[in-house]
């Protein structure tokens, strides 16, 4: 028995894995990783994998990055964690001095997870309006395919019938209106003019229910879960001038596309627009510790400054603001500071782009989009969700972790790559879609249709 056969019994005996029909794991084995060096993931019997997912989407630098872990272990040595009603600490103030700085948004609110930010931004948004004296402005808007995260409130603004429909009892549903979807441009038009007919039909609607509504939420540039959607800045310019114009509040999500991933530090900088609310965690970290955050305007911060306590945004979470969290985060602002993070990013994306044009020219390859530091092609297949998995398990058989979004072949690395890990990285791609597409004997275990 391999060292990593233990592990993968008794995780499934002890362990609720995420997003997993468990039943899955019957026959497809779970990988158990014994250590992380840089991009790559090492499991117990020292195979190494490209970890092209960047570990859900949370790892920036790598694994085992020395100032990483340099950082976090100095805080572990001056104090671990300290509750943040009534007291406070170095890390969590100058985080959120320099989070301030760098997106105009001078006031921080933290939870752990990126669901716990949507509900953050959802609350203070209805809170706010209650205490503007226009407690009807409690509903929310999304865009189709929209994903915020997976707690109740969190769920009620995400579209994603396979996360939704159980519970759809349990959830106050949110209107949604069209994607601004690159892909549905129709021959002749462009991404912006696809951008501006999605616009046309969020102002349709806000024209209609602007005095129920709160607040609209979207990722910018970038809808992940959905399968890397992307759109035109433009459509941010369009919603920021309707959502002014409605007095209704912008909250973006740049849980996942925060941190350069778009190119820029954050994606709504490219559109030259500020948020209301801005929605932050996973890269926020590094990919090292539990943290996210909600940065907003000094007039929402005002509506809840007053001497009665119940005008106050009264919402909590144990970790709120850890110090070893907050100094990991401080460190990934040193790092893009120090290391011209965004400059080597261009390069590295310069150069995997080459490597990466055999795939645009591939015959099943619709779509080929890019942005930043991520890729993403359409494959065209009949069983979208059989394909999946097998490229999966294809893409391991040759040291690579991919997770397709169903037909949605997505690469979204670490942004420390080397040239063998660029090569290991493309031709590891290529190989594993033509053995997935041609090999279609190999047992699809449960089919792998989830982000
Ligand atoms: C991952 C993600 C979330 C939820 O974050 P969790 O930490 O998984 O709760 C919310 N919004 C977007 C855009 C995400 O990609």
């Amino acid at each position: 028995m391999s060292a990593n056969t233990d592990w993968l019994q008794r995780s499934r005996q002890a362990v609720w894995h995420p997003c997993t029909q468990m039943k899955r794991h019957e026959r497809e084995p779970l990988l158990p990783i014994a250590r992380g060096d840089g991009p790559w993931l090492i499991d117990y019997n020292g195979r190494r994998y490209l970890d092209a997912v960047s570990s859900w989407w949370v790892n920036l630098f790598g694994h085992n990055h020395p100032r990483m872990k340099a950082a976090i272990t100095d805080q572990l040595g001056r104090i671990e964690h300290v509750m943040l009603a009534g007291l406070t600490h170095a890390p969590v103030v100058e985080l959120s001095e320099r989070l301030g700085a760098l997106t105009g948004l001078g006031h921080a609110c933290y939870g752990s997870d990126g669901a716990s930010a949507t509900e953050i931004a959802l609350k203070m948004s209805a809170h706010y309006w209650r205490n503007a004296g226009r407690p009807g402005k409690s509903r929310f808007i999304g865009l189709a395919g929209g994903y915020h995260g997976e707690t109740v409130g969190a769920l009620s603004v995400t579209d994603i019938p396979l996360f939704r429909e159980a519970y759809a009892p349990l959830l106050r549903l949110s209107a949604t209106v069209p994607s601004p979807d690159a892909r549905t441009a129709a021959p002749g038009e462009t991404a912006a003019d696809v951008a501006h007919r999605a616009a046309d039909a969020l102002a349709a609607h806000l024209a209609e229910h602007h005095e129920s509504i709160a607040a609209f939420i979207l990722e910018p540039l970038v809808q992940c879960a959905a399968g890397f959607v992307m759109h035109d800045p433009a459509y941010l310019q369009r919603v920021r001038e309707l959502c002014d114009r409605h007095q209704v509040h912008l909250i973006l999500d740049e849980i996942a596309v925060g941190f350069g991933r778009t190119g820029s530090l954050f994606a709504h900088q490219q559109a030259g627009i500020r948020p209301d609310f801005l929605c932050l965690s996973k890269g926020l970290t590094g990919g090292y510790l539990p943290l996210s955050c909600v940065l907003t305007t000094d007039a929402v911060y005002a509506a809840f400054y007053d001497d009665q306590t119940a005008r106050g945004f009264l919402h909590s979470h144990s970790y709120t603001g850890n110090p070893l969290a907050c100094r990991a985060a401080l460190e990934v602002l040193d790092i893009f500071r120090d290391e011209d993070v965004l400059a080597r990013n261009a390069a590295t994306a310069r150069k995997l782009d080459e490597r990466l044009a055999p795939l645009r020219a591939h015959p099943a390859v619709r779509h080929a989009r890019h942005i930043g530091m991520i890729w993403a092609f359409d494959i065209d297949v009949p069983n979208a969700a059989a394909f999946s998995a097998r490229l999966h398990r294809q893409a391991l058989a040759r040291g690579l972790l991919l997770r397709p979004i169903g037909a949605t072949l997505y690469l979204m690395p670490p942004y420390a790559l080397d040239d063998a890990a660029l090569d290991h990285l493309a031709a590891g791609t290529l190989a594993a879609l033509d053995a997935a597409l041609t090999d279609v004997s190999m047992p699809a275990a449960g089919d792998l249709p989830l982000p």
